[in-house]
């Protein structure tokens, strides 16, 4: 469907309240056009001497002004208040429909490209329906007032429309390019918001690098870029006023001398040529509207272009038609056959095959890049398989409902992300609905309660943006919290690989152990005691599987991961000597 049909279903959603401005708007336009009216009248009165006529007349523009302004008041607001309403229903839709949205595609667009539709763009249509009353009144003057031009002199009338034509020619090629140029406009307003959005979330990074002046220069650069396009675009814009008002002037002109000839040889009263000087300077200024109100029709559709750009790209995964729910699991995970491919082409994963028994726990271990978080990621269906399948209780996950999986899955991820609310907010965060007994429990189970108490406010102290105000360590005690209580069968853990200090580590450790009993556990495994502790471990190496078994068995096999093993936790052999297990003593022998 066309973009504008569209937007008309927005607005449809509205249209007693434009109906309605419509309506005022005429009486405005009414009231607009008996003013010169009145004027020529009490122009002939004061000339006859007739003080009768001039209380009446007097009186009449005093029951003329009245209506007017009521009208005038109620129109701005009904169109002000349909136009907000559209903006928000708008801006609401855009924000369910990036939830609706897979990750694939946050990897396509950048977060700041995002923000800058749901502000620039959605600000965009705000300004274009704000000129909705001069879409209303602008053309009712234009033919009431030409109407009434005629009724007074149609020779004075004839000139006056015969530059109309003209006009509306040179104007829409002046406007012609303005969507264009601001397409362009907001693409490089959106590339400002980005740059702001990522320095500031990275602002860690940038400082630690000491990067500062690039970054400012960067921005400097960007927005440079923006106030070009914005200067472009106000040149062009910027030509419509004095080109009309060019337009205006020969009128003018043409009238005052035709005008002033027929007044001074009596072939019309005195009173009408002020009438029709003050009708045409209305008509001439909503024709000027009119001219403008093209500027911002293109301006409107370039953010309409770019917020149903996002708007109808579809979700590439959603419920199929017949989806099922999943209803209660015992959490037995499957992988048949699982290849797959980001959408940058390569393949990632390559027939990989492997069962998750209900509450067991499973390693994944492999080298960087070998494809752990990618094997984590399809259980949730986060992405879609491009070959074989992935089963949860033996229902192929494509043909359960999103949600009724979902709700089975719970996820610590390496990088705890707390947004902005209370400690209890926090843990809370999938169960809403949970006691304060609940999540206190959680807490508790989590190794949290204690640092939460220590705090004034406890678990109604407030988190600084991005839990600032919180160690690595905690945050991550508060993501097991909140995975406790969401208490799923199915967990998915993604171990963190930057070291805690000794106690904090042990208190994550317990924290994460209590977390994973009974639970069908996926671990991308960092920590040895994980990876001991686990039934299966998975070695990935290069997109397959190529090993898997217990540890004991793994290490007796002297392959992949003894080796994996032997590079990767070296450092911490001296750990696993305290262990004492007699397999790893004989590997240090
Ligand atoms: P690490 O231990 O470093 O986190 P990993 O074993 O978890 O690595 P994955 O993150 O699963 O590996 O990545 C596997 C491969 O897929 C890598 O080659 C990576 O570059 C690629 N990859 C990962 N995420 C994406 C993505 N969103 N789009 C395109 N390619 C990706």
């Amino acid at each position: 469907m066309d973009n504008r049909k569209k937007l008309v279903q927005y607005i449809l959603a509205y249209k007693w309240q434009f109906i309605l401005g419509s309506i005022l708007g005429g009486v405005v336009t009414c009231g607009d056009l008996l003013t010169p009216f009145l004027a020529g009248k009490f122009l002939n009165a004061v000339k006859l001497d007739n003080w009768n006529m001039i209380k009446m007349i007097a009186l009449a523009f005093v029951i003329v002004q009245l209506p007017k302004g009521v009208a005038n008041y109620g129109q701005s607001y009904l169109i002000a208040s349909a136009t907000n309403r559209i903006a928000t229903d708008i801006r609401n839709r855009i924000y369910a429909h990036l939830h609706s949205m897979t990750l694939s595609f946050f990897e396509r667009n950048k977060v700041g490209h995002l923000m800058s539709r749901m502000t620039n763009d959605v600000g965009l249509i705000q300004n274009g329906s704000g000129a909705i009353t001069d879409v209303i009144n602008a053309p009712l003057t234009v033919i009431g007032g030409i109407a009434r031009m005629f009724m007074i002199n149609w020779v004075l009338a004839g000139i006056f429309i015969l530059f109309v034509p003209g006009m509306g020619v040179l104007i829409s090629r002046i406007t012609r390019k303005m969507r264009k140029l601001t397409i362009n406009l907001q693409l490089k307003l959106a590339d400002v918001i980005a740059v702001l959005e990522e320095t500031i979330v990275g602002i860690r990074v940038v400082k630690s690098f000491g990067m500062e002046k690039n970054e400012i220069q960067r921005f400097f650069e960007q927005n440079l870029a923006s106030l070009k396009a914005a200067l472009k675009s106000a040149r062009r814009s910027a030509l419509v006023t004095p080109i009309t008002e060019f337009f205006g002037t020969i009128v003018v002109v043409a009238i005052m001398l035709l005008g002033g000839y027929l007044v001074t040889s009596h072939q019309i009263p005195y009173g009408s040529i002020v009438e029709f000087g003050g009708i045409a300077f209305y008509v001439a200024s909503s024709a000027k509207k009119i001219g403008r109100l093209n500027v911002t029709y293109h301006q409107t559709m370039a953010g309409i272009d770019r917020i149903f750009e996002v708007l109808d790209e579809e979700p590439d995964i959603a419920d199929s038609p017949d989806a099922v729910d999943l209803g209660e699991i015992t959490g037995h995970v499957a992988f048949k056959n699982v290849s797959f491919s980001y959408q940058t082409g390569e393949q990632v994963l390559k027939n990989i095959s492997f069962t998750m028994e209900p509450g067991k726990a499973v390693a994944v271990v492999g080298p960087s890049g070998a494809g752990k978080s990618t094997v984590a990621n399809l259980v949730p269906r986060f992405y879609e398989v491009s070959g074989g399948a992935v089963l949860v209780d033996d229902h192929d996950i494509r043909c359960v409902t999103l949600e009724s999986l979902r709700k089975h899955i719970g996820i610590v991820p390496q990088e705890t992300i707390l947004f902005s609310g209370t400690i209890r907010d926090n843990i809370a965060y999938g169960r809403p609905d949970a006691t304060d007994e609940e999540v206190e429990q959680a807490a508790r189970a989590a190794n949290a309660h204690m640092f939460v108490s220590q705090f004034e406010d406890g678990y109604k102290t407030v988190i600084g943006e991005r839990g600032a105000r919180l160690s690595g360590g905690e945050r991550q005690r508060i993501a097991i919290a909140r995975a406790i209580l969401k208490d799923p069968r199915i967990l998915i853990l993604d171990e963190a690989t930057s070291s805690l200090d000794a106690t904090s580590e042990r208190l994550v450790q317990e924290a994460l152990d209590k977390l994973m009993v009974g639970r069908t556990t996926l671990v991308i495994a960092h920590r040895l005691s994980t990876i001991k502790q686990a039934d299966l471990i998975i070695v990935l190496g290069d997109g397959r599987i190529v090993e898997q078994g217990s540890f004991d068995e793994l290490m007796q096999h002297e392959g992949a991961f003894a080796r994996l093993y032997h590079t990767q936790f070296d450092l911490k052999k001296e750990e696993v000597v305290a262990s004492s297990e007699g397999h790893l003593e004989k590997t240090q022998n």
